[in-house]
Formats: structure tokens, sequence, C-alpha cells
């Protein structure tokens, strides 16, 4: 424990899944935490210390509010992002929107926001979740989410080179597939909801799936300093799809 001791870290999508695991393991390690999400409902029941407070990353003013509110953070976790399912075909002018918007402008804005925080303490750590769909893996019926999450891990690489020498690290964690609420939406969404728990399972080589507390691991890891020599890099996680 308090491997993230001194440090405070923003989570945003911390209300459940892979953000909030990370914010209670965040919590663990010492850091103050500053847990955000959209749904105030279940933005609650973290350990003492943690801070909640409302943040849409697709809202610009939002964003800024809590960029002045909140001051200089030492770890940026930009978890926000939306899945949609079909292919090119399948995927409105709408639906291109709103995944570019969330998944891709939402990571843009937040960095944009607390990155000069960052620079100025001459340090911090900025971790997007991305996917194995994405640049890594194409994968059937993820159109505008794969592309998007693609956009992420190159969001990330540019924001790595362009501050590595400022003391700014800049991670992409690209996950396979993860129990979390989403994923039982995506799945009771189908007519035979079992059937498709089966085929995100045999997705993975492993025989399971991703455990969000097993993602949340990783940023532990990449927002500490045992990372200190880590920067653009893709973190795959994915209980071997991509294998
Ligand atoms: P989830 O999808 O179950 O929960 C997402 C959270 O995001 C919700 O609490 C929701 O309220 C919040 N949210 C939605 N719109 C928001 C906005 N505009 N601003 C702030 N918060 C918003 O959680 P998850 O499945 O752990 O997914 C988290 C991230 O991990 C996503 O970026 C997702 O793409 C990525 N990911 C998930 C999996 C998986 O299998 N679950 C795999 C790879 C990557």
């Amino acid at each position: 424990s308090n491997r993230l001791a001194g440090k405070t870290a923003l989570v945003t999508a911390a209300a459940q899944g892979i953000g909030r695991a990370s914010v209670e393991k965040f919590a663990a390690e010492g850091a103050k935490v500053i847990a955000t999400d959209i749904n105030l409902a279940k933005l609650e029941g973290f350990p003492a210390g943690v801070v909640t407070r409302r943040l849409d990353v697709m809202n610009a003013d939002e964003i800024a509010r809590a960029a002045a509110e909140i001051g200089a953070v030492d770890v940026l976790l930009n978890c926000a992002g939306v899945v949609h399912g079909g292919s090119v075909l399948e995927c409105s002018e709408e639906d291109f929107d709103f995944a570019v918007t969330l998944n891709m402008r939402g990571a843009y804005r937040m960095i944009k926001a607390f990155l000069p925080g960052m620079l100025q303490k001459g340090q911090g750590s900025i971790i997007n979740i991305a996917s194995v769909a994405s640049s890594i893996k194409g994968v059937p019926n993820r159109f505008i989410y794969g592309t998007t999450k693609a956009g992420l891990i190159g969001l990330t690489k540019a924001v790595a080179a362009d501050f590595i020498g400022k003391g700014i690290r800049c991670n992409a964690v690209c996950p396979g597939t993860v129990q979390t609420p989403s994923l039982d939406e995506r799945i009771n969404a189908n007519p035979d909801a079992e059937a498709a728990r089966k085929a995100f399972i045999a997705r993975q080589p492993m025989g399971r799936l991703g455990r969000p507390e097993e993602i949340a691991d990783i940023c532990v890891y990449l927002a500490s300093d045992e990372s200190a020599f880590t920067t653009g890099t893709e973190f795959i996680i994915d209980g071997g799809m991509t294998l």
C-alpha cells in the first residue's frame, strides 16, 4: 500500500466498472482521489476521503469549471467511453459524432484542461482507457468503437511525445472483454442473453472475462512512479484476445 502516497488523482466515469475499481485501488494506495461521473446516484459508497463530483466529459464548460476548482492533479485517468454496436453500414452520423465526442474529444478536453497544472508541477501521469478493439485488432460489429479507440491510442502517443521532456507520461490501457455493468447491458440486449455471454467469453482464449480490478491494477502501476520509464505505450490486458 501507499504506492500513490502524496498523489492526487482524478478519474472520469468512476461510478462503475473499471473507473470505480480504479478509484478504490488508487485510494487504497494512498492517493487523494476525485471520482467523477454523470451518474451521481451511483457515484457513492467510496472509501472515506474520496471526493465525488459530477463531470460530463462531453461538456466543455463543466470540464473548465472542474479544472479551475480542483487545480493541479498528478494523475488523470480518462475512463469515460461508449460502445456502439454495428458495422460502418449501421453507424449513423449521430452515433459517429457521439462516439468521437465521448471517446476521443473527452480525453482531448480533459488533458487540455488538466495538463497545464501537471506542467506546473513538473510531473503527471495521464492514463487513457482504450481497448484492444482499436488499432490493435479489428473486432466485428465495433466499427465506431474501434475507430475512436484507435484515435485515442494515437492521441495518447502524440501527448506522450510532446511532453516527454516535461515530466509528463501518457499511456493507453487496452483491455479485452471485462465484466462491467455496461457489458451486462450489451449482453442482456440480445434476444438470447446466455448465448451472447458465451460468445463474449469465447473471444477470450483464457476462457473467462477480465475483472475491473485487474484493469485497475494496471492503472495503479501506470499512475505510480514504478512506471516512471514508461510512456506512450498501449498496455494490453486482454486474456489473450489478441494472442
Ligand atoms: P461502464 O461502461 O459500465 O460504465 C461507464 C461509466 O461512464 C458509467 O458510470 C457512466 O455513467 C459514465 N459515463 C457515461 N458517459 C459519461 C460522460 N459523458 N462523462 C462522464 N462519465 C460518463 O464501464 P466500463 O465497462 O468499465 O468501461 C469503462 C471504459 O473502459 C470505457 O472507456 C470502455 O470503452 C473501456 N473498455 C471497457 C471494456 C469492457 O469490456 N467493459 C473493454 C475495453 C475497454
